[in-house]
This record gives C-alpha cells, structure tokens and sequence, in this order.
C-alpha cells in the first residue's frame, strides 16, 4: 500500500524489543493512513488518548493529534472531546488494567450511552507496565507479583461478553499478530457510527508471552450478527479455539444525536 501519510515520530520507542505492541501501532498506522487517504476522514479531525501503562506510549509514536489521559480514565477523555466537538472522531488506547479494573465503569456507561466513540484495549492480561501484577483478564494461575504463590485464583473477566450486555453497537476482538486483520477490524471500528469496542490480544513477551498458545488458536468470523443470539455463537470458541473478528454491529441513535 502506499503510506503517504506521515504519522511517523521522531520519538525513540522504548517498548521492550519484539514487544506487540509494535504490532498493534502498525494496524492502527496503516488502518488510519487507508481511512485519510479514501477519504472516510481527515486527518485533523482524529484524536487518539491513551492511558497509563506500556500501551500509553503509543501516543508519542504518532504524528496526529493526541492527548494522555489518567490511568483508567481513557473513556471520560474521549466522551469529553467527542461532547464537546462531535464532528471529531475519537480513538482510545487502553490497556486491559486500564480499561477493565480502574475505568471498567467508564466502560459499562459509555458502551450503555453509545456514544460515537472507539476503544482499542491492548489486553495483554497483565499489568506490564508495573511488571506483572495480574489484572482482571489474567488468566487463572497466572503467577505475577500480586497473585498467591499458587498463582491467581480468579476467573477471568470476559470483556466481549460485558460489551455485547452493556448496549456496545460494535464488539470485536483482534489477535495482534495478524497485523492485515487487525488494520481492518479497526478501519471497520471507526467507520462506525456509535460505541466501537475492540478487544486486541497483545502479548506482553516479557511477563506474560502467550504467543504461542495463541497463535495456533486463533480463527476469523466472516460477517457481525445484528442480535444476541447471533453474537454469541460467533464468539463461542470451538473446542479450544479462540474467534476473532466482528462479532457484533448494529446501529442505534448515538449520545450526541439523542442531545441535539
Ligand atoms: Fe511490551 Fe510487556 Fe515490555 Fe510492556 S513489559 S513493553 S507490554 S513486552
């Protein structure tokens, strides 16, 4: 494809070497740079916000307008910007710390509000940044610096599943390993009218590497399914497969439409 559009930073990236989210910041260049060029939107009408934790970075690594918000406060950021200026489009980074223990309530309202927003969580079932504490994704017996010697006893948080009750109109999952797939669920994610939701499986390698459980795991849905019941059997794995794509879409007013 041809990358005309300069979304480049000087700025040195400091993930760990191989670290997926590399991976990710591609998807979303690439996504975004196919989004301008056709014409779906202009480049200074998009604000990226991002949180606190290894994903946060990504802001510095693009050229475009963005804003660093508070750890788990991603989602009042966007919906702030989008109320107060709804001709942007709006595109939130968030970790899965982030998203699903300090700003889960954010999350519930916004998807319940449909707000014409985007989330992209980096669920990496960890938090990294602080090197390894679990969060609410982290898989039962993950052993991190917070988890019982035996590692964690909790279940983990399916967050498609809270999405698709909460009232989000787009619910998706992503594995970041399929950098074409993912550039595409997020292009669909901001075409979009209303609360997009992308979970984005991203492997931290250095306290949490499951990319080779995934990678052999992993398969595509073709279309959305427009109702529950429809969603939830595109979600549903298949033995020990783990479905990706879009899952769900379906269009209801937005939280700027039912206030003007
Ligand atoms: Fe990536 Fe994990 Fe390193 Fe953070 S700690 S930069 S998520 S590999």
């Amino acid at each position: 494809m041809t990358m005309e559009l300069q979304l480049e930073t000087n700025a040195h990236i400091t993930w760990c070497p191989g670290c997926t989210n590399a991976q990710l910041l591609v998807a979303f260049r690439e996504a975004l740079t196919e989004l301008v060029l056709g014409g779906t939107v202009a480049k200074e009408n998009v604000v990226a916000v991002a949180g606190i934790g290894c994903h946060g970075k990504i802001t510095d690594y693009l050229q475009m307008n963005t804003y660093t918000s508070l750890h788990g406060r991603v989602v009042p950021a966007l919906e702030g910007i989008k109320l107060g200026n709804p001709a942007l489009t709006v595109i939130g980074f968030e970790g899965d710390g982030d998203a699903y223990a300090e700003g889960i309530a954010h999350l519930i309202h916004a998807a319940r509000r449909n707000n014409d927003i985007n989330l992209f969580v980096h669920n990496n079932m960890v938090f990294a940044l602080t090197a390894s504490q679990a969060t609410p994704t982290s898989p039962k017996g993950f052993k991190g610096r917070s988890s019982a010697p035996e590692g964690n006893v909790e279940e983990p948080l399916d967050p498609l599943l809270l999405m698709l009750a909460a009232g989000a109109t787009f619910v998706a999952r992503t594995y970041v390993g399929d950098i074409a797939r993912t550039k595409e669920v997020m292009k669909a994610a901001i075409a979009h009218k209303g609360f997009s939701f992308v979970d984005i499986i991203q492997p931290c390698i250095t306290f949490l590497d499951t990319r080779d459980s995934y990678r052999s795991r992993i398969t595509w849905v073709e279309a959305p399914a427009a109702d529950f019941p429809g969603a939830l059997r595109l979600m549903a794995p298949t033995g020990d497969t783990v479905p990706c794509g879009v899952f769900y879409q379906v269009q209801r007013p937005t939280l700027d439409e039912m206030l003007s």
